[in-house]
């Protein structure tokens, strides 16, 4: 099948909800791929965060096959190694007590937020349970999550919506602790907004907060969906921001491109879900898991200062580029504010020019896998200086 036969069938059998590139991915390796005409294109994207070890490595290849030849499921009603290897490396790697195995951002998120609820409902009876999040913030699409979302442009159509959920203004302490009244089980937020532009939080701002929850007994939810799993330079970004959470929802890069999202939980909040309160029937899955473990192991500390390292290289070559207003985010996980250019004309010059980028709100977004060449590096960042010079002589 062609591209062109292959768009069409598309069109004919797939529900449109994505507004896809022109572009059709046929296969690749670490940080190049190819498409169904042979083209090739470096790519700053890594699913969106999600292949942390490039296209098709190959320590990843056979740990995965390996556990395919073994077992590829079986319920959670049943103990598996990976499963149990994987939780373990969570929790002596991070300090966290305990791990829930799930498939997705939305759902580890729905699945933290239920914990939380409980959590304050065991204590404290009912009344407790509202969550504040942070506007420009983003969760996930599920009722509940898109509720949790702290931006208005998600919270059309589908209503009713989840209650409970109250936004407070990032990086805005006196806001933030107004919302921490009585009713309130948890804050949640995303030290870096990775949907809402590549933000970092302030450090000052989240340590104010992580006091106040801890005062007030109101656990704190870090929502390392995007920012996690080594793509800030950190294996989760909490660390660098010198606080614990209570609970830390993780997903996209931890299966290297299988389908895996944890909930860590802390000693406080690990025996809040028992029993029949929670599950899913793919949580834990045997060769998702192993995927997770290889990508785990693998994020040593030498590696980690490899992501810091080539973040501060690219940060810094972005800077210096033409039209570039300013440069966001931590490690690898970085935003582009341009002037006098707008992103989708960027974007789609890229794809033209063999580079394949993201955008976050108003900014340019780049996710290259973790495991990127600098060779790789250079080559991208060759194309977009020649998409933003071309620009520039229009
Ligand atoms: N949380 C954050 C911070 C995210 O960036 C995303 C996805 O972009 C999600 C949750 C939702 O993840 P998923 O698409 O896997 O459900």
């Amino acid at each position: 099948m062609n591209f062109s036969e292959l768009k069409e069938q598309d069109q004919a059998y797939v529900l449109p909800t994505y507004a896809r590139f022109d572009a059709g991915i046929a296969s690749g390796k670490n940080a190049r791929c190819q498409d169904f005409d042979g083209k090739q294109y470096i790519d700053f994207t890594s699913g969106i965060g999600v292949n942390s070890f490039g296209f098709c490595n190959d320590g990843w290849i056979a740990a995965v096959t390996e556990q395919l030849h073994k077992l590829q499921h079986i319920s959670n009603l049943y103990y598996t190694a990976p499963c149990v290897q994987a939780a373990r490396l969570l929790c002596e790697k991070t300090g966290m007590d305990k791990v829930f195995f799930s498939t997705s951002g939305a759902e580890t998120n729905e699945g933290a937020i239920k914990a939380a609820r409980k959590y304050s409902f065991s204590k404290y009876g009912a009344g407790r349970s509202n969550i504040v999040t942070l506007y420009n913030s983003f969760h996930g699409r599920t009722i509940t999550t898109l509720a949790a979302t702290g931006q208005d442009v998600f919270h059309q159509y589908f209503f009713p919506f989840t209650e409970g959920f109250t936004f407070a203004i990032p990086n805005n302490i006196e806001d933030t602790l107004d919302k921490l009244d009585d009713s309130v089980c948890a804050v949640m937020l995303e030290l870096v907004q990775g949907e809402g532009g590549v933000m970092p939080l302030e450090k000052e701002y989240v340590q104010k907060v992580a006091a106040a929850c801890r005062e007030k007994d109101i656990l704190l939810i870090d929502d390392e969906v995007q920012a996690g799993v080594g793509r800030t330079g950190s294996l989760y970004c909490f660390s660098q921001y010198g606080i614990l959470p209570d609970i830390v929802t993780s997903a996209k890069g931890l299966g290297g491109g299988l389908p895996f999202g944890a909930i860590l939980f802390n000693k406080k909040t690990a025996g809040a879900l028992g029993k029949g309160d929670h599950a899913t029937t793919f949580g834990g899955n045997p060769v998702a898991s192993a995927g997770a473990c290889y990508v785990l192991e693998n994020m040593t500390d030498a590696f980690l200062q490899t992501v810091i390292e080539k973040g501060a290289y690219i940060h810094k070559k972005l800077s210096a580029m033409p039209h570039v207003k300013n440069v966001s985010g931590l490690g690898l996980m970085i935003g582009i504010d341009l002037e006098g250019v707008t992103v989708p004309a960027v974007l789609q010059a890229g794809l033209e020019n063999g580079l394949l980028l993201l955008s976050a709100k108003h900014r340019v977004r780049m996710l290259p896998p973790l495991s990127i060449t600098y060779e790789e590096i250079d080559e991208g960042l060759a194309i977009l200086q020649k998409i933003l010079n071309q620009i520039k002589a229009e």
